[in-house]
């Protein structure tokens, strides 16, 4: 597979994150992996014929409902909804460090390389039994950032959960 088949299978394109909600998998590496499939009762995350194979989503059946992104064990799933409002965007992100942000809360939005794209406001935190140890930040960005922002730094010092 090339790398553009292989991106646009995890990768949706910008014509459907135009409609609404929708997952984003960042899962590059074939690791015996596949807890994402079982996740999606949807069936948009496709079996896997080899457990090393990586992720192909069907992003029509894609809901972006974002039962996935904690079952994920590399923090590889998002959720992007660019039409959360005028030039706005939210990104949800698996977060697994204390303290956890507080709805509210003003944050810094970090690219996949830790750095420093935005300010980041959480309108969010999903922190239930389901979530397991993974809680889901929900974070409202510019518009323009959300296929950037991949993660956040809440302030002072962050520890593992
Ligand atoms: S966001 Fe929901 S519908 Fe979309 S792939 Fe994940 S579990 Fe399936
Ligand atoms: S659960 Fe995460 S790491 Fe495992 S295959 Fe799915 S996206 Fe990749």
């Amino acid at each position: 597979m090339t790398e553009s088949n292989r991106d646009s299978r995890m990768i949706p394109d910008a014509e459907r994150r135009a409609r609404g909600p929708v997952v984003v998998i960042e899962c590059f590496q074939e690791i015996p992996c596949d807890p994402c499939h079982e996740a999606c009762n949807h069936g948009a995350i496709q079996a896997f014929d080899d457990i090393n194979s990586l992720p192909e989503i069907d992003f029509t059946k894609c809901n972006g409902c974002g039962r996935c992104i904690s079952v994920c064990p590399g923090q590889a799933i998002f959720v992007v909804d660019e039409t959360w409002k005028d030039g706005l965007a939210v990104v949800r992100i698996p977060y697994e460090f204390i303290p956890l942000p507080h709805k509210g809360q003003q944050v810094k939005g970090l690219s996949r390389d830790g750095v420093e794209l935005c300010e980041a406001k959480v309108v969010k935190v999903e922190d239930t039994k389901r979530n397991d140890r993974t809680p889901v930040v929900w974070v409202e960005i510019p518009r323009a950032l959300a296929m950037d922002v991949r993660h956040i730094r809440v302030g002072g010092t962050s520890l593992a959960r």
